[in-house]
């Protein structure tokens, strides 16, 4: 529902087209902003009229969208005239006959891999993929991957999920964006339900968008600092297959910018120290070449750095007492030799204030 929110915007900061694409739009509807891709918004109508849509300013008054356009064929020609263009992203929900235009000459384009459609009517209007002739269309192109947009796990309905299963049986990948919005997924709860729903059904979490600054849309808009926290709570607890990433895109058409947590925490000429899930510290080489202790003593991180110490491990890692419990004790790794022969369990006496002694396992 409209909000009354939407009509306001006291930094001046929302704009209409915040990403600027009308700027690297060489034909109208056609945006070229990436090497080898480009995007067609080929239709004013939507199943949705998202309140955060960042092509609202298209989806508002961009007309003559049932019937093959000057424009659209325009768009096909641009494509076919510039062959690093591989992957096209297809926004639309269109009639069968103008979808079938688009599909027959991209999918005949040689130098075209991928046709991404985007859309959101397997989520939000699902029974239209009950048509299995839509789905053959779909299919026939060859091409096609389809990019759909779920943002909160009450959205994967059954219906949805049929029509999901539906265009993968029928060899289409489904990968998904999720907007993040203010006070409607912007919780870790949310999102770790959101991602795992989308697995259940198949569908690869591709991106988490921050919301971007669109007229209208501002009350929606949450800190960078709740995308991370958010990105903090899913790398580790769950499968990688379920890890989208989180990307701002960005003013004067900079196009996707990815944001993580830092897991890059210090580094010397010979290794890096990286942090993992935990909030274990460890060295890591990337080159094959032999370690040399540094003489200065010292602590912590810099231990690391310097080559005395391997890793630094956090109390009370549920991790650490499986080991403990379930895979060895100490005592019977004393009697494994490790791969040189020798009988330790760290040549580095990984032990620091706040951290627990690091138990080396092979093979893990
Ligand atoms: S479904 Fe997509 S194109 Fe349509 S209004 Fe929502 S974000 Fe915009």
């Amino acid at each position: 529902m409209p909000s009354p929110l939407e009509q306001q915007n006291p930094s001046g900061y929302e704009l209409e087209d915040p990403l600027e694409e009308d700027k690297d739009s060489p034909v109208p509807g056609l945006t070229h902003r990436y090497p080898d891709r480009a995007l067609l918004v080929t239709t004013h109508v939507c199943t949705m009229y998202c309140r955060f849509c960042t092509r609202k300013r298209a989806t508002m008054v961009r007309g003559g969208w049932d019937a093959i356009s000057r424009n659209d064929e325009r768009m096909v020609e641009y494509v076919r005239d510039h062959s690093e263009i591989r992957d096209v992203i297809v926004s639309l929900t269109l009639p069968a006959s103008k979808l079938k235009f688009f599909l027959d000459n991209l999918a005949s384009i040689p130098h075209v891999d991928v046709i991404r459609i985007g859309t959101r009517v397997p989520v939000t209007l699902p029974q239209k993929l009950y048509d299995e002739n839509l789905i053959d269309l779909l299919a026939s192109a060859g091409k096609v991957w389809i990019q759909t947009h779920f943002n909160h796990p009450r959205e994967i309905t059954p219906e949805a999920a049929r029509v999901c299963l539906a265009l993968l049986k029928a060899g289409m990948p489904v990968n998904n964006h999720t907007v993040l919005m203010k006070g409607v997924n912007d919780s870790l709860e949310t999102m770790r339900s959101l991602m795992r729903g989308l697995l259940r059904i198949k569908v690869r979490p591709y991106y988490i968008f921050h919301c971007d600054p669109v007229i209208g849309a501002g009350h929606f808009r949450t800190s960078v600092w709740k995308g991370l926290e958010i990105m903090e709570g899913l790398r580790g607890h769950m499968s990688g297959l379920g890890i989208p990433t989180y990307v701002v895109d960005s003013p004067h058409g900079g196009g996707k910018i990815p944001l993580m947590p830092n897991y890059l925490v210090s580094a010397s000429d010979d290794a890096v120290v990286l942090r993992n899930y935990e909030g274990m510290l460890v060295r890591y080489q990337a080159e094959d070449k032999p370690q040399v202790v540094q003489p200065t003593r010292t602590r912590g991180v810099s231990a690391l750095l310097q080559g005395s110490k391997s890793a630094l491990i956090p109390q009370h890692s549920e991790r650490m007492a499986r080991r403990e419990l379930n895979v060895l004790t100490n005592a019977e790794l004393s009697d494994l030799p490790d791969t040189n022969g020798h009988h330790e369990h760290n040549g580095n006496g990984c032990h620091e204030e706040g951290a627990q002694e690091l138990v080396p396992l092979r093979g893990m």
